[in-house]
C-alpha cells in the first residue's frame, strides 16, 4: 500500500473530524509559495484528531511532519514522503489570565502579542513582525534581539509520538538562539503559556510602532520568501558577511539574494525549491571562501533533498 492510496486516506477520514489530503502541493503552505507534494496532508481539529493521528502514523509506519504556517520551510520539489500534520485556526484560541497568556499552536504569533498588548501586558513585543504560529514560534524560539518567545515562555504542551500529552517546562524545551530542543522531532506542539507583565498600553503601542518602521526600513516586503535564510554566527552578522562575499544580488534561475537585506533568498515569482537551494549553497560557499566560516541554516529544509545532499 503506497501512502496515498485511496483507502488509507478514507481509513484516516473516518478517524479524524479534521481534513485529510493526498497529493497536497506544499506550495500553498509556505511563504516561499515553493515545495512539491506531499503524500498526505492533514488538518487536525483538535488535540484528540493529533493523538489519532500519529497513533495511526506509527500503527503503519508513516514518517509525519508538524508546520504551522509555512514561514520557515524550505520544501524539496520533489516534495514530501509521509505526513505533513499542519496546525492551523482550530488551535488558533488565545487565553488572558491574569498576567498570563495561553494559546493554541494554531495562533498567530502576531495576534498574540496584539491580545497581550490590548490587555497591557508586555513581554512580546520583540516579536513584533515576526511570522508563523506559535507552534513554530516555539519551536523555533523565534523574535528579535529585541526578545524571544522563550523569554516569556513559562509551559508548552505536547503531544508526543506516542500520543501521550504532556506540559514541558522551559528548561525542557531547552530554548536555544533561533531553535529549540523540541527541532530534533517526535513531538507536537499543541499550546504554549506565557508569562508577561503589566506594562503600560500606550508604551508598548508606540515600541510596537517603532519596531514596525524599523523592520520595514530594513527588510524586504511583500515578498517571497522564508526570512532569513542562515543563523548568525556567534557575535557576526550572516547579512554582512553575505554582503561582504559579494553574493549581494547574486541570481540563480528565479532565486536571488536581496539587495535589501542579504540574509533573505528571495523567490522573485518562478523559483523552483533547487534554485533557491542551489543559490543558498553558492551564498555559503562564498562566504566561507572570504571568512573561513560556514553559514547554518536557520531555514528548515523539508522533504526529498537526495538529489542535491
Ligand atoms: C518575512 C519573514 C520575516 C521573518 N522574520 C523573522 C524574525 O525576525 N525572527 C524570527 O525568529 N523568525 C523570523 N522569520 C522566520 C519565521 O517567521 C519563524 O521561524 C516562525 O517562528 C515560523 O513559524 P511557522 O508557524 O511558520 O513555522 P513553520 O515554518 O511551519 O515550521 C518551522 C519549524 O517548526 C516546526 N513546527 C511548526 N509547528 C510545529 C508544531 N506545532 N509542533 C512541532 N513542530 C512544529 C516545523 O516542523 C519546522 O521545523 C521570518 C520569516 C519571514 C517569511
Amino acid at each position: 500500500m503506497t501512502v496515498s492510496s485511496a483507502t488509507l486516506i478514507e481509513e484516516l477520514r473516518g478517524k479524524i473530524k479534521g481534513i485529510v489530503k493526498a497529493n497536497e502541493p506544499m506550495s500553498r503552505h509556505t511563504s516561499y509559495c515553493i515545495g512539491g507534494p506531499a503524500d498526505l496532508y492533514a488538518e487536525p481539529a483538535d488535540i484528540e484528531d493529533i493523538v489519532t493521528l500519529l497513533v495511526e502514523s506509527n500503527r503503519l509506519g508513516i514518517p509525519w511532519y508538524p508546520i504551522g504556517d509555512g514561514q520557515n520551510l524550505l520544501v524539496s520539489d520533489h516534495g514530501i514522503r509521509g505526513m505533513v500534520i499542519r496546525l492551523g485556526k482550530p488551535l488558533g484560541y488565545i487565553k488572558v489570565d491574569g498576567v498570563r497568556v495561553i494559546a493554541g499552536a494554531g495562533a498567530k504569533l502576531t495576534k498574540t502579542m496584539d491580545v497581550a498588548m490590548r490587555h497591557s501586558l508586555a513581554g512580546l513585543e520583540g516579536c513584533t513582525g515576526v511570522p508563523g504560529s506559535i507552534g513554530g514560534a516555539i519551536v523555533m524560539n523565534a523574535g528579535t534581539k529585541y526578545g524571544y518567545v522563550g523569554d516569556v515562555t513559562r509551559r508548552v504542551r505536547v503531544v508526543n509520538s506516542d500520543g501521550s500529552v504532556q506540559d514541558l517546562t522551559p528548561e525542557e524545551v531547552g530554548f536555544t538562539y533561533r531553535g529549540s530542543g523540541l527541532q530534533s522531532g517526535g513531538r507536537i506542539v499543541v499550546e504554549a503559556e506565557f508569562e508577561l507583565k503589566p506594562g503600560s498600553k500606550e508604551d508598548l503601542i508606540s515600541m510596537v510602532d517603532r519596531l514596525k518602521r524599523r523592520r520595514n526600513m530594513t527588510q524586504p516586503s511583500a515578498t517571497k520568501s522564508a526570512g532569513c535564510v542562515f543563523k548568525n554566527p556567534d557575535d557576526l552578522h550572516a547579512s554582512r558577511m553575505i554582503d561582504g562575499a559579494g553574493a549581494k544580488g547574486m541570481r540563480i534561475g528565479g532565486a536571488e539574494v536581496s539587495t535589501k537585506h542579504a540574509n533573505y533568498l528571495i523567490n522573485t515569482g518562478n523559483a523552483c525549491a533547487s534554485d533557491v537551494r542551489a543559490l543558498a549553497e553558492r551564498t555559503r560557499e562564498m562566504v566561507h571562501d572570504k571568512f573561513g566560516i560556514m553559514l547554518d541554516y536557520e531555514v528548515k529544509l523539508l522533504g526529498d533533498w537526495q538529489d542535491v545532499d
